[in-house]
């Protein structure tokens, strides 16, 4: 069979990889084991159905052999194995997982820092660091002929069918010759393969067995003087499992640190950043369970895996049943990321049956309750890292407090925090604690940026009073309000549309008097500018501007931005009722009243001017830039 070329990208990385100056050499044997380890737990999960398998736990095994003479390493598994086409596919094309954010790193800018290589697991190509040669031995479960893949590094690969007695995969690898830079043939040596293992791969589930010399003391059958038995030593050669293969979450705390869980999670989940929090549980009782859950550092777009869900990880005694399985904590907590591991997890559990297995319910709580009582420890005790969770992960809190009908927003009302302006972010119940006697309700705003918020005039008579503002920005801000209703008993005023509560009842007398008083002129800028809006009005909010837009109804200014990107044509002619409101203290009011009395045409312009500065300050889209630049232009 002739020789078949690397797809171009993955000759690239090839080429990168053999041909880079990159130091971490030694991670070659951590990648290797790591599919052998995949590939077992492949087939020992298989097992779980499949009775043909044939195989026990005890008998899935890792072999690593050294051949001095023939200078090779071969990492030998009773795993899965792989169909030709699979060979081909897995092996010939670097597309997958890990390699596909390699790829794009490596066309960014940073192409050129090969020191990046180091931060990236880079799975079986790894193996092309230390070896000129690599061939992988292999033979599918359930197929009776082996395939032999075989590759000289970047001038290609050819794939023959082998015979192979037993399933499982070789990956025999011939190294380099020694240069000055690298000896690699101390990748030969026992102890420094044991040393990589404890290192890279203590925790390997699977027995990883290799041959080890060491000293014995034996009986020459000879004695000494006093008559005792002699000894002497001899070197014996014996397979010994190399790696303690208890997994990092089975074990202590006082045996394994924060910080080896820390590198293990940024080690599997392919993550640069440290998680900004780490939640070990060891459980006994009803349920028995051990945990180890992560709040990522950042939403994970490093993830090699393509899909950004976090998830987590389910195993009953050691065998994974589950991976990213989606059904233990809510969709809020989706970020999370880790393991759970508890004997009394039926091992054939399926998607259908876990949503109504009771255990599984029983440990999503609790670790609900970890979870939450985790942030609320980091909102405590280090905001500033609590605002960059926040930052990355708030979105998923504000939908599950919209979520079936806002059905969790009491276990999740006290994890929001909210800019507002005092230039903070502080929690609903922190805002109402710091409220004034005289404040009845909880002030927001709403617009696409802070500084657009900070800038609308309804916003004015709310801070000159002292008042806090809660600045909302995201779409979604508004709908997660509107679903948590009140916060210790205080209600929420949206200050662009709603009625600020300030005035008396006099005041609120003399103002409808005011409006009755000044009907005509109303009506008259409502019809000079067009059929944009719903009402005119004499605001009771403004101070120093002369007008701003506010909206009546279901519908406001930032519902309608939100839907305008909806899905359907329908939502996306949804519009809010427009009502322009007018300072009747301001100058400019003045002014637009003595163009009416004597300048009808005068006074239609200014209308359209007083409506174009609100739609302005109010963020929105200004119809006819052209006409009001003419107009103004008209008033010098
Ligand atoms: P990754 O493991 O990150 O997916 P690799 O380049 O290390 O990427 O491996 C590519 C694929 O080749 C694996 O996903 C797996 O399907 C297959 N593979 C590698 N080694 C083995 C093995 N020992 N047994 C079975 N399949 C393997």
């Amino acid at each position: 069979m002739g020789k078949k070329q690397f797809k171009a990208e993955s000759k690239r990385l090839l080429d990168l990889m053999i041909n880079s100056i990159y130091t971490n050499k030694e991670i070659f044997l951590r990648e290797i084991i790591s599919n052998a380890s995949d590939a077992i737990d492949k087939l020992c999960y298989l097992s779980l159905t499949d009775e043909k398998v044939g195989l026990n736990r005890e008998d899935y095994r890792i072999d690593i052999i050294v051949d001095k003479e023939a200078r090779t390493i071969t990492v030998r598994d009773n795993g899965i194995g792989m169909s030709a086409e699979e060979a081909e596919n897995n092996l010939g094309v670097i597309a997958k997982s890990g390699s596909r954010q390699f790829k794009g790193e490596m066309d960014s800018e940073k192409a050129e820092d090969l020191s990046i290589i180091g931060q990236f697991g880079v799975g079986f190509y790894s193996a092309f660091m230390v070896a000129d040669e690599v061939t992988v031995l292999t033979r599918k479960y359930g197929e009776e002929q082996g395939v032999m893949w075989q590759s000289k590094g970047a001038d290609g690969y050819t794939v023959t069918p082998a015979e192979k007695e037993t399933v499982g995969t070789d990956v025999i690898m011939h190294l380099k010759a020694d240069s000055e830079e690298e000896v690699y043939g101390s990748y030969l040596e026992v102890w420094k393969l044991k040393a990589l293992v404890k290192k890279y791969s203590d925790y390997v589930r699977w027995p990883i067995h290799m041959d080890v010399d060491h000293q014995e003391r034996y009986e020459t059958g000879e004695q000494n003087d006093d008559g005792s038995p002699k000894y002497a030593y001899r070197m014996v050669t014996e397979n010994e499992i190399i790696n303690s293969m208890v997994p990092i979450w089975q074990r202590s705390k006082s045996e394994v640190t924060d910080d080896d869980c820390i590198a293990w999670y940024k080690e599997k989940h392919r993550d640069r950043k440290d998680p900004c929090a780490l939640i070990r549980v060891s459980a006994e009782g009803l349920v028995s369970y051990k945990a180890m859950l992560f709040i990522p550092g950042e939403e994970n777009e490093n993830a090699f895996t393509g899909d950004n869900k976090g998830g987590i990880t389910l195993y009953s005694n050691g065998v994974m049943i589950m991976e990213k399985c989606d059904k233990l904590v809510h969709e809020y907590f989706e970020f999370v990321k880790g393991v759970v591991d508890s004997p009394d997890l039926s091992l054939n559990i399926s998607r259908e049956i876990l949503q109504h297995d009771r255990q599984l319910r029983v440990i999503g709580q609790n670790l609900e309750k970890r979870i939450k009582g985790e942030l609320e420890k980091l909102m405590r005790d280090d905001r500033p890292k609590y605002e960059e969770f926040f930052r990355n992960f708030g979105v998923h809190l504000k939908a599950g407090i919209c979520d079936e009908y806002g059905r969790y927003k009491d276990f999740l009302r006290d994890l929001l925090i909210f800019y507002t302006s005092e230039d903070r972010q502080i929690t609903l119940k922190e805002y109402v604690e710091n409220m004034p006697e005289s404040q009845k309700f909880i002030y927001y705003a709403s617009a696409p940026t802070v500084k657009q918020a900070v800038a609308l005039p309804q916003c004015e008579e709310v801070r000159r009073r002292g008042y806090e503002l809660i600045y909302l920005t995201g779409p979604l801000d508004e709908v997660v309000l509107d679903n948590l209703r009140e916060q210790d008993g205080k209600t929420f005023c949206n200050v662009v549309t709603q009625d600020l509560g300030f005035d008396t009842d006099e005041e609120k007398k003399a103002a409808e008097e005011r409006d009755i008083e000044n009907k005509e002129l109303l009506d008259f800028v409502k019809e000079s500018t067009g059929d944009s809006l719903t009402a005119v009005r004499l605001s009771r909010k403004l101070s120093t501007q002369p007008c701003c837009l506010t909206t009546e109804g279901g519908v406001t200014l930032e519902m309608e931005r939100y839907f305008r990107h909806g899905p359907s044509e329908e939502m996306r002619k949804i519009r809010a009722n427009r009502v322009l409101e007018l300072n009747a203290e301001h100058h400019a009011f003045a002014v637009l009243k003595d163009a009416f009395a004597n300048d009808k045409d005068k006074a239609a312009k200014l209308s359209r001017i007083l409506l174009t500065l609100a739609e302005m300050t109010a963020g929105v889209d200004v119809d006819d830039p052209a006409e009001f630049a003419g107009l103004v232009a008209e008033l010098f």
